[in-house]
């Protein structure tokens, strides 16, 4: 053996090297200018970061431990050139290598380049799926380097090859001094070994860098976000098995925050593409991050003994018993087939034995001949109106189909049961079903093959494979795919039909065939959401969701009354409001009522845009003007009207150069950022009076000034004291209009406020409302003044074939009477309150915060790069959003920098709804995103 031998040699002290020294040996590469040293950490080298009194950096010193041979330090610089060569950023060899004394004998030195943006190191920090797929990235381009390298410099044996795990396990668990953490490190060695064995002549080798772990993968960061695009330290460069590069890669996910054993699968899916695995390899791949896990506690132990004092190490240990017990959480059969299925290899539920004919016998065969299957997935009927809240909804359920006649009740296999789940859940509920459930009305004897618990007439019934560990009867859907590959659905044992197999998802292909690009969804990889319930939805896999965004469900997700009064009213008519009848003249009552005088006519239409369209139109004709000032960064719909007098450049990239001529646009009255700031902002009405004199000057007097009047697409920022009234008062006193689009931060949402125009103290004459009117049955309304409507007589059309419809009106009205009967508005100023001051305490503490908006339900957090220069963290909000969403939380950003977290839930989001969302907010921004 030319290169060192662990075996031999044991554990290797870093080289002990001081400051001083290391700033000595430096000179000698740098002959002439002064540079600066700095320890950085590792476990068999000694490394420094060389500065130049400027503070540039000249590079990364690293005396290599005096253990290795120059042939050795050799095939490492060869590698880090080739991976080099192949894309990747390297730590390649600038200087050297010399030959220096250090206390364990002659060490080779020299100076590698540095490469800035910094590791994934840091187990507090929360990994995200894309910088895990960027791991994997880097591990598959790695692999693929230095797939033909050879090398003499390879002839070595080190403690990290996985080749060798079981010996070093066994070498150095005396080292564990907790006998109980001894005992489960080396049996799951030896289990781990026993799956890999059989394997190892199936597993290519190469050379491998060895040691692509969080530690060594540099990143390139760029606007808030980092991609992982580089390597460092090629000192357990040796030959060893391919699949080995991505067993340490992926073992080293698990050290971070949040991360559980299917968060490396981003990882795996990402080196597959680079470079396939074989079924072989899949299936060896989680017994070698056991291996390796196991390997890290042991070392760990060893080196904390060998170097007391090294922080470095001794800091290390807590994170890789948890690493450990994170890789041991889930049994090893499970995580194969879960890799089997991330890499299309396989997966899936077994095949159903077949040529198996049930023989239920005489005592079971009988009671299964009426047997109802019970569905309890997220689309069921018998989860309506929050049932599954229930504790033993599945028993009555059950109870109830055999009063009905039926001899058995069965559940689904493999069927995701949301009577499994439960709301404010950061982590996924288990809501799979790996067996089927079963009432009978009699006791009775099952068929041998079965595995049956429970007593009385509730059993549970699973078929799993021979020698599968315990499964579970529920288990997460993140790992179904890995769980039902250790069973098959007991259904046709039972003389029942199996279960469909679960369905492709190809939802979001099929929806692109039938969309355009321009209509948009909410995540890249979003959930299929097919339930709601007060403030929250359910998707198809059980994981119910806190819905932080949906402001048209004002009353919360399948509020009954409404159901009920829609379906009453579409059983008994539903025509046009050119008929006679009721409900229409009483809803245009009640609106009416809700507005101060003059507002007194009502319009009903179907939506947002609708009614912008239509109150733009009664501005032109009653005022016989031809031109309209809107304010920037607002969204008012897509018709063609409500679109013109659109500006917010997240809705539409081209907004400020396609608007038609007709339109102009002031500032927006931002007081947050924009040209004035804080109680300079008072100063924006100026400009928007000056601006609409101009136009009236230029013979161009508006019909109209349109705008919110809390100004939610900045996220619910109120406008500036005073600011409505100049400017109402300038287009007025040039014959035009007021109009106040109320559409999203109307009807009580704002808590103190039922209108946002009585936050500003002033009263338009024309107010568009939708969305909240009718929890989500498309409703919009037009109010305006008798004078006002009276002008659009002479020159204007109306008839809406649904606006105003029985139903509709009917569906408008008991929104009104939920709001006026749960308090709604009180809710959104209690429970908003709550919320704001909560995310105001979290803005103490996070500097990324750099202001909380907003007023009652209507709350905006904005992210700022910079709070001198307000620099907006827009891919920041991006990503904090996919976090959320992993903990169990909807929220989206706003704003045109869409740097604003627009918080607009339902109504009856109750404090422990609020609270859950601050405290996932505040984890992902101390955990990072
Ligand atoms: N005005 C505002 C302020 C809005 O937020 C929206 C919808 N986002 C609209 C008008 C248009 O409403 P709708 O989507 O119902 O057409």
């Amino acid at each position: 053996m030319a290169g060192v031998d662990f075996f031999r040699h044991g554990g290797l002290p870093v080289p002990q090297v001081t400051i001083q020294e290391a700033e000595r040996i430096a000179a000698s590469f740098f002959p002439g200018r002064t540079v600066r040293a700095q320890p950085l950490g590792s476990q068999q080298d000694s490394n420094f970061l060389l500065t130049e009194p400027a503070g540039a950096v000249a590079g990364v010193l690293k005396i290599a431990n005096p253990a290795f041979s120059a042939a050795e330090i050799q095939a490492q610089d060869a590698a880090a050139e080739l991976v080099a060569a192949a894309g990747l950023r390297a730590g390649t060899v600038r200087h050297g290598p010399v030959t220096v004394p250090v206390d364990g004998g002659p060490a080779l030195a020299r100076v590698l380049t540095y490469l800035p943006g910094g590791t994934l190191a840091g187990a507090g920090r929360y990994l995200s799926p894309r910088v895990v797929a960027g791991l994997g990235t880097v591990a598959g381009q790695v692999s693929r380097a230095l797939r033909s390298f050879t090398h003499p410099g390879l002839d070595r044996v080190l403690q990290w090859d996985l080749r060798h795990a079981p010996r070093v396990v066994d070498t150095l668990a005396g080292h564990v001094g907790d006998e109980e953490l001894r005992g489960r490190v080396t049996a799951a060695a030896a289990a781990a070994w026993s799956r890999v064995e059989p394997l190892a002549g199936q597993l290519p080798g190469q050379t491998v860098h060895g040691d692509v772990t969080d530690d060594n993968v540099v990143c390139r960061v760029a606007r808030g976000v980092r991609t992982p695009d580089g390597v460092i330290d090629f000192g357990d460069l040796t030959s060893s098995w391919a699949v080995g590069e991505l067993a340490v890669a992926i073992t080293s996910v698990l050290r971070h925050a949040g991360a559980e054993p299917c968060s490396v699968l981003p990882a795996v899916r990402a080196f597959g593409e680079l470079r396939p695995l074989s079924a072989a390899e899949a299936a060896a791949l989680w017994p070698l991050v056991v291996l390796r896990a196991a390997v890290l506690v042991v070392s760990g132990e060893q080196q904390a003994a060998l170097d007391d004092g090294n922080d470095y190490v001794t800091g290390a240990l807590e994170h890789e018993r948890n690493l450990f017990d994170r890789a041991m959480s889930v049994p090893a059969d499970v995580m194969t087939g879960l890799i089997l299925a991330e890499l299309g290899l396989g997966g899936g539920p077994l095949p159903v034995p077949s040529g198996v004919v049930p023989d239920l016998g005489p005592n079971l065969g009988p009671n299964l001949e009426h047997c109802a299957v019970l569905d309890l997935s997220v689309q069921s009927d018998a989860v309506d109106e929050g049932a599954w809240l229930e504790p033993g909804l599945e028993d009555r359920l059950a109870a109830a189909l055999l009063a009905d006649g039926h001899d058995a009740v069965a559940t689904r296999f493999g069927e995701a049961r949301l009577t499994a789940s439960t709301v404010l859940t950061g982590v996924s509920p288990a809501t799979v079903a790996t067996g089927i459930d079963l009432w009978l009305a009699a006791r009775v004897e099952f068929p041998a093959q079965l595995t049956v618990s429970g007593d009385g007439t509730r059993v549970h019934v699973s078929l799993p494979a021979e020698g599968a560990p315990e499964v579970p009867p529920l288990v997460r859907p993140e790992y179904a795919a890995g769980w039902l590959s250790l069973v098959a659905d007991p259904a046709p044992l039972l003389g029942l039909p199996a279960a469909s197999p679960p369905a492709t998802d190809d939802l979001l292909n099929r929806r692109e065939a039938s969309f355009a690009a321009v209509q948009e969804h909410y995540y890249r990889d979003p959930p299929r959401i097919e339930r709601g319930w007060r403030h929250h939805l359910a998707a198809t896999d059980g994981r119910v969701y806190l819905d932080m965004v949906n402001n048209v469900t004002v009353l919360g997700h399948g509020h009954p009354r409404v159901e009920a009064a829609v379906a009453r009213q579409l059983r008994r008519l539903n025509t046009n409001s050119r008929f006679n009848y009721a409900s229409v003249v009483e809803f245009s009552e009640r609106l009416a009522g809700l507005l101060p005088e003059p507002l007194q006519v009502v319009f009903l239409v179907n939506s947002g845009s609708e009614a912008v369209d239509l109150a733009l139109r009664l501005a032109l004709v009653a005022t016989g003007h031809r031109d309209v000032v809107a304010v920037r960064e607002a969204y008012h719909g897509w018709t063609y009207a409500s679109d013109a007098v659109s500006t917010s450049t997240a809705d539409n990239p081209n907004a400020l150069s396609t608007r038609p001529p007709w339109v102009h646009v002031v500032d927006a009255p931002n007081s947050y950022r924009g040209r004035y700031r804080g109680s300079e902002s008072v100063r924006y009405s100026g400009d928007a009076v000056r601006a609409i004199g101009e136009l009236a000057a230029s013979g161009r007097p508006p019909a109209a000034f349109l705008a919110e009047p809390f100004y939610g697409n900045a996220g619910g920022m109120p406008l500036p004291d005073g600011y409505l009234a100049a400017v109402y008062a300038e287009v007025r006193r040039h014959g035009g209009l007021a109009i106040a689009d109320e559409i999203q931060v109307g009807y009580g949402r704002l808590g103190h406020w039922f209108w946002g125009f009585e936050q500003q103290g002033v009263v338009p004459d024309v107010v568009m409302v939708a969305k909240a009117m009718g929890n989500g049955y498309p409703l919009g309304a037009v109010v305006t003044s008798r004078a006002i409507a009276a002008r659009y007589r002479d020159a204007g059309y109306f008839f809406s074939s649904t606006g105003g419809s029985p139903v509709s009106s009917v569906a408008g009205l008991t929104v009104l009477d939920v709001i006026r009967d749960e308090g709604l508005q009180a809710n959104a100023a209690r429970v908003g309150g709550h919320l704001k001051g909560r995310l105001e305490e979290l803005a103490v503490r996070h500097s990324l915060i750099g202001a909380v908006h907003g007023s009652g339900l209507y709350l905006g957090v904005e992210f700022v790069r910079d709070r001198g220069t307000l620099e907006p963290a827009t891919e920041e909000t991006a990503a904090i959003c996919d976090r959320m969403l992993e903990l169990g939380v909807i929220i989206q950003p706003t704003s045109d920098r869409m740097c604003v977290l627009k918080i607009k839930p339902p109504l009856c989001l109750d404090v422990a709804g609020a609270d859950f969302f601050a405290d996932a907010l505040d984890r992902v921004l101390t955990e990072g995103w």
